[in-house]
């Protein structure tokens, strides 16, 4: 069988442990057999990153608006331990923080549904995307503690010297306050990156924030995305027949319960964090949830939701089985492609990573799945294969669907 051919080359951001092991095999087996790959490696693995003095983080971050399209394994966020582990020169950033503060985007995550993996949620049929704006609030905000009487204001100084002043509190007693700030551009920006992935994906778009406690802070939220929307969305969305809703935080989390799934939720930075952690673990497993972060210019890099799963690799240097799920792996590869083939106009490339998806999800309806989604299915007669076999598996349903 001829390999197919691509244009121009995906950004490469291979990672740590766990994830640099299925990296590998992923590789090897589902992508290299069937397509002519190219890319423009970056390896953002730990020890590499401290040599380069987490140069190479940037490097492969300015790749990715150069070409676009990357893809990117799950990397080590260094803590004190780490520092430790790998004789670190620094404790240097996330390498996810780096990257999102260069492209400047929108993080959407989304379930991957196959049937046997039930959703708590009884109602939900299909994937629910969240859109968390990453940047501010109180990511950003400045805190104290109030030891005693006394008052609390917030102050404005603008470039003349002339103060704008707001009373926080009159404090009889001991308390606590809390500065938060967002900024007009990033929020323009995360609503451009979800009425763009909405038309991309052709699915509705929410929005929620607390408007009505929060007059002047959330209701700018509410405001740039409605003037956004009228100003240079409504035409396009009407066209491609979705629709764009707001509404209050608490009535948002009713209706997403009631709801079907099928549409993209958008939420500030907090509710983001909060939110996809729970529709998550809701739809099954942090091992099944793609991550796409968007930027407003559309470029786009392709993630797995989950860590680089530590405790296996630990148990994988000690030569013991491990049954890792490399699903949210696989797809961040199958989603990368798609965009390049989508981007470069190669079919064949769109229709390949269809059907490594398919491979994956009949996989697992097969009854062939790790460890654990083995302890959650409804399914009977399953098998339970470790980390290398389930990707053999998935390579066998996927030559038999292209042949
Ligand atoms: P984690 O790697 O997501 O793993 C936490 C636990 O979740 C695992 O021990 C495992 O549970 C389960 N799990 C996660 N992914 C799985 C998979 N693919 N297959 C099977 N089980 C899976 O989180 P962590 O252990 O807290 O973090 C490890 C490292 O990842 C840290 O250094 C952190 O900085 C980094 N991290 C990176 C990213 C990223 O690059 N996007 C995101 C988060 C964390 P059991 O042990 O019970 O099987
Ligand atoms: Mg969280």
């Amino acid at each position: 069988m001829e390999k197919i051919a691509m244009k121009t080359p995906l950004v490469e951001m291979d990672g740590d442990e766990m994830t640099r092991v299925l990296w590998k095999i992923v590789k090897d087996e589902l992508i290299l057999p069937f397509i002519d790959l190219k890319t423009e490696y970056y390896d953002l693995g730990l020890e590499y990153r401290d040599q380069t003095n987490d140069q190479v983080t940037v490097d492969s971050a300015n790749a990715t608006k150069k070409y676009g399209v990357a893809v990117k394994c799950a990397t080590i966020t260094p803590n004190a331990a780490r520092v430790e582990e790998y004789n670190l020169k620094e404790m240097w950033k996330s390498p996810n923080g780096t990257i999102r503060a260069i492209l400047d985007g929108t993080v959407f995550r989304a379930p991957i549904v196959v049937k046997g993996i039930e959703p708590t949620v009884r109602t939900w049929k299909k994937p629910l995307v969240i859109a968390r704006h990453a940047y501010g609030d109180v990511y950003k905000a400045t805190e104290m503690k109030i030891p005693g009487a006394g008052k609390a204001e917030l102050v404005y100084t603008d470039a003349e010297g002339n103060e704008t002043r707001a009373l926080i509190h009159e404090f009889d007693g001991p308390g606590i306050i809390q500065g938060q700030h967002n900024i007009c551009k990033s929020i323009e920006s995360f609503a451009r990156s979800c009425f763009n992935y909405a038309l991309d994906i052709k699915e509705d778009l929410w929005f929620s924030t607390k408007d009505t406690i929060s007059k002047k802070y959330d209701h700018t939220f509410k405001d740039i995305f409605q003037e956004i929307y009228d100003n240079e969305y409504k035409e396009k969305f009407e066209a491609a027949g979705i629709e764009y809703f707001y509404t209050l935080i608490d009535d948002a989390v009713a209706r997403v319960i009631r709801s079907e799934g099928g549409f993209i939720w958008a939420v500030k930075n907090y509710d983001g964090d909060v939110m996809s952690d729970m529709i998550a673990t809701a739809f099954g497993s942090l091992a099944m949830m793609t991550s796409v972060l968007v930027s407003p210019d559309g470029i786009y890099e392709y993630e797995a939701a989950h860590g680089t799963v530590q405790r296996h690799y630990y148990k994988y240097l000690k030569g013991e089985r491990t049954s890792t799920n490399s699903v949210a792996t696989i797809y961040a590869w199958s989603g990368a492609l798609r965009k390049r083939g989508e981007l470069d106009e190669i079919p064949e490339l769109m229709h390949f990573a269809d059907c490594l998806e398919e491979s994956v999800i009949e996989t697992i309806e097969g009854g062939t799945m790790t460890g654990d989604l083995a302890r959650l299915t409804t399914l009977t007669n399953v098998t339970e294969a470790d980390s290398e076999e389930f990707i053999k598996a998935i390579r066998k349903t996927l030559e038999g669907k292209l042949a």
